[in-house]
């Protein structure tokens, strides 16, 4: 039997998974990454011994990872060293008010107590929905794309569809669910784990509450970049050909096949197999096609706008992760998708690694991600002067919170706008997650993970089935190895 090569475009989280499970399969993969090094979106920076992570910072669905790893015949505990999250974030509000969103249920009945009895009852109902959601997408969305379910005989499965507020919208769905302002503004705020807004989602991205609470949230220890080291460890040790600062130019063609790709500097790799990981709208420009298909601005998912700070000092009144709340939820979301600007009063979160892993720091200090819903931005890149408007903001939201001021301890500073993040990893106007989840055709009818037209071309990660988020992106790799297994024999 001939052994098969497989060239993927990308070494973004979707692209290592499915040359894991490929070579793993006894295929010959070869790894063409355009950046300096591998990972995409899932990122490291380092500065005078601060580490901080660029992209992700929180993992759920702890078990595709470890299903990847058990696919190439090896452990994840031997690799990494995840901890759950305790709590997983503190929630603070413009009015003073602030609490822990305790991962302990008896812990987080008793806060919501303080709301009133009727919310713990409403966060019940609501866990309860996300559950059944839950139950069905990982039968059907999870699994298959939906032209597929048909033909793996799960769309009875769809049957068990909570049809009352399954099919609804989301925020509409919190408010029926909690009375609570506050907690109505925690709960509005899972849609935008997609890059999306709660007030044009369907209810079915209820499911994200419910898969963070009851399976956790989760941090490597030594940041989430260890995940991308232990992935990269683990294709060297099945042969994979990674080869970083390749770009690949286009997508070669024998006829309705593909045959390889050829390289920006010219250099042809002969392939029977191609799997796009970039922005599955640049395929048709690389296999010689006018007009890419690239995502319309109004179909795009939010990017952000990030700085990170490696602070002198320590921060003890700062959690892991914290959320600062703006005070007028809608109206952040009507500048962020209606007026496309960067909000007038930005909700801001901080990712502060280093209060529960000392080893991302050089001694004393902190390691801060800091990081505020923006509109995708394919036009011009933010001046000076509005990146310090932005930046006023971002503070000002943090000061209100009750943040101590620590902008005279910065020692190390960097900032990512939308436009710096799509350039960095070839994604129109940075909207991280591909296309928006609004409406229901949106959220579940992604871009396919077989080309319907160019045998033996596939895609992988977040700008496909089943969409963007570090676990997604893992099962996307998933369904599309299965994929090659199934049409593609050696
Ligand atoms: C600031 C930020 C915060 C985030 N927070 C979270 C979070 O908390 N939780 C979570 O689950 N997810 C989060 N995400 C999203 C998550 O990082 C992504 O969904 C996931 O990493 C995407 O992986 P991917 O493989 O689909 O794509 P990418 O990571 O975009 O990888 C695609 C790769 O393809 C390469 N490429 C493109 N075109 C070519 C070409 N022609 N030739 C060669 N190479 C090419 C690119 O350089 C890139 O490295 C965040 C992302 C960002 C940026």
């Amino acid at each position: 039997m001939r052994e098969q090569t497989v060239v993927i475009i990308g070494g973004g989280l979707g692209g290592l998974g499915a040359a894991v499970r490929l070579a793993a399969r006894g295929r010959r993969v070869i790894v063409c990454e355009s950046g300096a090094t591998f990972g995409g979106k899932m990122n490291t920076f380092e500065h005078s011994g601060f580490r901080f992570d660029t992209g992700p910072s929180l993992i759920t669905m702890p078990w595709v990872f470890e299903d990847l790893f058990s696919a190439a015949g090896s452990r994840l505990a031997d690799h990494l060293e995840l901890a759950p999250m305790h709590p997983i974030s503190e929630y603070v509000y413009p009015d003073g008010m602030r609490f822990d969103y305790s991962s302990s249920l008896p812990e987080w009945l008793s806060t919501l107590e303080r709301f009133g009895r009727s919310e713990a009852d409403g966060f019940l109902r609501f866990m309860e929905l996300g559950a059944r959601l839950f139950a069905v997408s990982r039968e059907t969305f999870l699994r298959y794309r939906p032209r597929d379910w048909w033909r793996a005989g799960e769309i009875a499965g769809l049957r068990r569809m909570p049809l009352r507020f399954g099919w609804g919208n989301y925020h509409r769905t919190v408010e029926a669910h909690f009375r609570s302002p506050h907690l109505r503004q925690l709960y509005d705020r899972y849609p935008t784990y997609v890059g999306s807004s709660p007030y044009q989602s369907p209810a079915t991205l209820a499911v994200i509450p419910y898969i963070e609470y009851a399976f956790g949230g989760w941090y490597p220890q030594g940041g989430l970049y260890r995940i991308v080291e232990s992935l990269v460890e683990l294709a060297r040790v099945l042969k994979v050909e990674l080869r970083a600062g390749a770009r690949v130019a286009s997508i070669d063609r024998a006829g309705e096949r593909v045959c390889g790709v050829t390289l920006e500097d010219g250099e042809k790799i002969r392939a029977d197999v191609v799997v796009m990981n970039g922005d599955a709208g640049d395929a048709p420009g690389l296999l010689g096609e006018a007009g890419a298909k690239s995502l319309a601005p109004n179909d795009r998912s939010m990017s952000g706008l990030v700085f990170l700070f490696g602070v002198g000092r320590t921060m003890p009144e700062l959690r892991h992760h914290t959320i600062f709340f703006s005070e007028d939820y809608r109206r952040e979301f009507d500048e962020l998708f209606v007026e496309r600007k960067f909000p007038s009063d930005p909700t801001v979160y901080v990712n502060a690694p280093s209060r529960t892993d000392r080893s991302v720091v050089p001694g004393e200090g902190e390691a801060l991600f800091v990081m505020a819903n923006a509109p995708a931005n394919d036009g011009d890149e933010w001046d000076e002067a509005q990146i310090a408007e932005a930046r006023s903001r971002v503070m000002a939201t943090l000061a209100r919170g009750g943040m101590k001021a620590f902008e005279n301890d910065v020692v190390v500073a960097d900032v990512w706008t939308p436009r710096r993040i799509g350039a960095k990893y070839l994604m129109p106007g940075g909207a991280i997650y591909g296309a928006h989840s609004h409406g229901w055709r949106k959220a579940f009818l992604r871009p396919p993970n077989k080309d319907r037209r160019v045998r033996g071309l596939y895609y992988v990660g977040g700008g496909t089935h089943p969409g963007g988020g570090a676990p997604t992106v893992l099962i996307s790799a998933q369904i599309t190895s299965e994929l090659i297994e199934r049409y593609e024999k050696s």
